[in-house]
């Protein structure tokens, strides 16, 4: 039987976002899996984004308003089939992949895959070095280079970027700003992470929940649940797992209610119980790594199920609908 969504008002916005990386790549494990070995670990990356983009074509969630694409448009995305710019029809939820440059360069056919399926392709870094640990020049070489990949796959601008573990910082920011993207999306406000960074940027003009920092530049910050003075990590990810669904979905309402959007991330192997486990690495970092592996996928789904009546849009939609058409002035 088919639960109630929740929000029933097309004015609350759910932004999806997916961190394109595998098994293997994941900063909690460097120190047992360095980068000179990646080429010789299995791929698995490929079957478990396929996984999310098959439960993302089989989502109906509440009727877009957006105009159909016109022809021309820059608008990621934009090659949507017909039948999706209907607008009285139930569409399937949009999402961003952020994809690593690496595996880009090695499985491009994934990457026009998430195109072909309707999806906003940015970028996630080339070698998934912390952002703020780079030199000024690495980092920018790392941006341009993962830019750079992703445009000559799609042939369509990149507009977005996230830091590896939201490794972000102001510094980092300014030079993301200067690599030619539009927005960064890796503010994570939940402070008990060590790794997440931080950033200033509330004295900023607000679009919604994006932050405007400089001229045509945004911040769109992972969502989290404010509680007075505290707040509490609703983003995504391992709480997303670790949390009994019922709470994590009374999160992500309190989050709609207080903020009008609500941005989520997973990760495509959050969806694999089957994959190689690292055996070597901290009990804590296990923990967090492959707890309810086998429980996202139905997770996923019924998250949007429930909030099917909101509108789900791909970041570079939402800057466009909260900014106008200038969001994406070249
Ligand atoms: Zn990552």
């Amino acid at each position: 039987m088919r639960r109630i969504p929740y929000c029933n008002q097309m004015t609350h916005h759910i932004l999806l976002t997916i961190d394109v990386e595998d098994w293997f790549q994941v900063e909690n494990f460097k120190p047992w899996i360095p980068f000179e070995s990646w080429d010789s670990r299995e791929l698995r990356v490929e079957k478990n984004t396929h996984r999310l983009l098959d439960l993302l074509d089989d989502a109906r969630v509440q009727k877009s308003t957006l105009s159909p694409p016109t022809s021309g448009s820059e608008l990621p995305g934009s090659n949507t089939k017909s039948s999706e710019s209907c607008k009285s029809c139930p569409r399937k939820p949009k999402a961003t992949f952020f994809v690593l440059g690496w595996l880009a360069e090695r499985l491009p056919r994934l990457v026009r895959e998430i195109q072909a399926r309707g999806h906003e392709v940015a970028s996630h870094g080339y070698s998934h070095e912390l952002s703020n640990q780079c030199s000024t020049d690495c980092l920018k070489q790392d941006l341009l280079k993962s830019k750079k990949l992703l445009e000559d796959i799609t042939g369509d601008r990149v507009y977005g970027y996230r830091a590896p573990s939201f490794s972000i910082s102001d510094d980092v920011l300014r030079v993301i700003a200067e690599a030619g993207y539009l927005y960064d999306s890796s503010y994570n406000s939940f402070s008990l992470h060590g790794r997440y960074g931080k950033v200033s940027i509330n004295g900023n003009k607000k679009r919604g929940v994006a932050h405007l920092l400089s001229n045509n530049f945004y911040e769109l910050p992972i969502s989290n649940l404010r509680l007075g003075k505290k707040i509490f990590p609703f983003g995504g990810g391992a709480y997303f797992r670790l949390m009994p669904p019922a709470f994590f979905r009374f999160g992500v309402r309190r989050i709609l209610n207080q903020q009008g959007a609500y941005l989520f991330y997973v990760h495509p192997w959050e969806l694999d119980y089957e994959q190689p486990r690292v055996r070597e690495a901290s009990a804590n970092f296990k923990f967090r790594h492959y707890s309810n592996l086998g429980k996202t996928h139905q997770r996923l789904e019924r998250l949007i199920n429930r909030f099917s009546d909101c509108r789900f849009v791909t970041c570079t939609e939402y800057l466009e609908l909260e900014g106008g058409r200038s969001a994406r002035q070249d």
